[in-house]
């Protein structure tokens, strides 16, 4: 199970998750394994082991209670204690392993009657247990007929909207396709909301009206009037507060204090910013205690302005609002230098605050921008036998943006920015020296035990962050006897913070990060056609690393190939080195959790990701 960002807040983890369930379970393998070693015998595992004895009967997922976002099935597991039990579930009959767990991928029950019913029996003895769920609330029919209906829970704007006089803000309410909709300015002046078939678009959803209206129009009361023949529906729009009216307004990006764990704050921990208030990728980083000026809210999220060209959204509680008359952060690069330590080169560029920044690898060149900077660069002081950077050259991209510009020397392994005694460091890293023979000699690999804190279990009660301690304790040995010095951000069963991890493998150095986990489903996914074996990776150099490591476990652990996939997940941002998530299995499906409490496929598991590690720096090397 892969963790969410931290930092985000409810709504958009929702967001976040509904989009993994989308994606996750990918079947599509993302290119084709052509390989020397693909031509292996399929690995062997022992039977599942029988498990007898008396009935009992447990379910592990879903808890009671519990809201289920399905269209039509979804699953529910657990164990009956013995493997010669029979097991009915609203009266289906449900499979049964010889070691007594079970999965069920069931229709749900009807709204009215949302319970799971348990029969087993064994023999004359009979077990049942009943397990209560809830449907979300389904949105609200819109009749063409009949009295007037409309979904009052969808108007927008929504009661925490603060815009630029000058943004348009979208108005939008659910209401009849057949009915016209109307909002009416506090002045009375009238637009029109459109539908797909008013606008005569087709698809879409016909019952989503919506326009886009100027802040300043919205900063007084309106009201959102649907009408069908004589029925008429009026709702108040909330005011929009204008932020441009009280001078501009400033705010601090990740400011942690008191720091919660040892390892923050840090310029680790950069801040991410999007292009949009609700959903994108993230594009932009920002070090922690970057000032920002403050141009517009959204519900729980901030836009920020970056520079005259560029403003960015940002999660609320990422950003701390300074008080009003706050002075404008003033940025001026000064001389900048480069500076080789070893393994790395730095470019330190001087300034008395911290910049937003971005960075882009463009073939043999790396741009470095500064958002909201003024160059004032005169000298680059450059050793004339660096090993990785060439030349460096600077440019005044528009009025409030510099931009540096390396041509380098070698490959880029890595690179990191951090903010250190008053300069913006760019760390650019060269590529280990890689022995043919022993790919992993001498290299520093982080091997990162998914979870605690959460995580999933299984049907028998195998808990994913023990199982993965037990894998990445075997990839440790595996890995040191292949030469490699291994760090371990987990060793024992204690919770590590998700953000704590990748910050922990940079400091030790690693030329990897490996993070081993087990795969679950969300509700509504049919587990038996989606499991597999799966590798994430956030950054597009990881991909040769993924590619080598999915290849490996596939050929070890003999489970359906579920390809890599690009996943926005906090353990795979840094670009120090190339980092990697691994789903090698389905902690939740009966037949893979007995295997993985197994000594012969937990070592398929660590042997699968060693070997596509070896393989990865082996390839590099060429
Ligand atoms: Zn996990």
């Amino acid at each position: 199970m892969r963790s969410f960002p931290a930092g985000l807040s409810r709504a958009v983890a929702a967001l976040v998750l509904a989009g993994c369930a989308a994606s996750a379970p990918r079947v599509t393998p993302a290119a084709p394994l052509v390989t020397e070693d693909s031509a292996v015998d399929a690995p062997r595992f022992a039977a599942v082991a029988a498990v007898r004895g008396a009935v009992n009967l447990r379910v592990v997922y879903p808890p009671d209670g519990a809201t289920i976002v399905a269209r039509d099935s979804t699953f529910i597991f657990g164990s009956v204690g013995t493997g010669d039990a029979r097991l009915a579930i609203n009266g289906i009959d449900v499979p049964v392993l010889p070691n007594g767990a079970w999965l069920g991928w069931l229709p749900l029950p009807p709204r009215d009657r949302p319970t799971w019913s348990l029969v087993a029996t064994h023999g004359a003895d009979t077990a049942r247990l009943v397990r209560r769920m809830v449907f979300p609330a389904a949105r609200p029919a819109l009749p063409d007929d009949g009295p007037l209906r409309v979904d009052t829970a969808s108007l927008r704007p929504g009661t925490r909207e603060a815009r630029l006089a000058g943004d348009l803000v979208r108005v939008s309410i659910r209401a009849p396709r057949n009915a016209s909709v109307e909002w009416i300015a506090a002045d009375g002046s009238r637009r029109s909301l459109h539908n797909t078939l008013s606008l005569g678009v087709g698809g879409g959803d016909p019952t989503q009206w919506t326009t886009d209206v100027e802040a300043h129009a919205l900063r007084l009361a309106g009201r959102v009037e649907v009408v069908r023949g004589s029925d008429r529906v009026t709702l108040s729009t909330p005011r929009v507060a204008l932020m441009d009216s009280a001078g501009p307004r400033y705010g601090v990006v990740g400011e942690v204090a008191p720091p919660p764990t040892p390892f923050a704050p840090d310029s680790d921990r950069v801040i991410s910013a999007r292009p949009v208030a609700s959903g994108g990728t993230y594009k932009w980083f920002l070090l922690p205690g970057t000032v920002v000026e403050l141009t517009g809210r959204s519900g729980d999220m901030v836009r920020a302005r970056l520079d005259r060209d560029l403003e960015v959204w940002l999660v609320g509680s990422d950003v701390r609002e300074l008080p009003i008359g706050a002075s404008a952060p003033v940025r001026v690069a000064g001389n900048a230098r480069v500076v080789a330590r070893g393994e790395w080169s730095e470019l330190v560029i001087p300034m008395a605050e911290r910049p937003a920044y971005a960075v882009e690898e463009r073939g043999d060149e790396v741009v470095l921008d500064l958002f909201g900077t003024v160059g004032n660069t005169d000298i680059l002081n450059l050793a004339s036998a660096d090993s990785i950077v060439r030349h460096v050259s600077w440019s005044q991209s528009g009025r409030e943006r510099a931009r540096y510009t390396v041509a380098l020397r070698a490959p880029l392994f890595g690179y990191a920015v951090r903010w250190e005694r008053g300069a913006l460091v760019l760390r650019l890293r060269r590529a280990p020296v890689v022995q043919v023979a022993r790919p992993l000699a001498g290299l520093i690999i982080a091997v990162d035990a998914g979870h605690p804190p959460a995580g999933s279990t299984g049907p028998t009660g195998l808990y994913e962050g023990v199982a993965t301690l037990a894998i990445s304790e075997r990839l440790q040995r595996l890995l040191e006897a292949r030469g490699a010095t291994v760090y371990m951000t987990r060793t024992t069963a204690e919770a590590v913070p998700l953000g704590d991890r990748p910050e922990m493998a940079r400091r030790a150095g690693a030329h990897a990060f490996v993070s081993i986990h087990l795969n679950a489903l969300p509700d509504g996914v049919n587990p038996y056609a989606a499991h597999g074996t799966g590798t994430y990776y956030f950054n597009d150099r990881a991909v040769p690393l993924a590619r080598a490591v999915q290849r490996g476990m596939v050929r070890r652990m003999g489970l359906r190939d579920l390809g890599i996939n690009y996943d926005n997940l906090a353990v795979l941002r840094p670009t120090w080195m190339p980092s990697i998530l691994c789903e090698g299995a389905f902690v939740m499906m009966p037949d893979q959790e007995a295997l993985l409490r197994t000594p012969a496929f937990q070592e398929a598991y660590a042997l699968g990701v060693a070997e596509g590690l070896e393989r990865y720096f082996r390839e590099l090397r060429r």
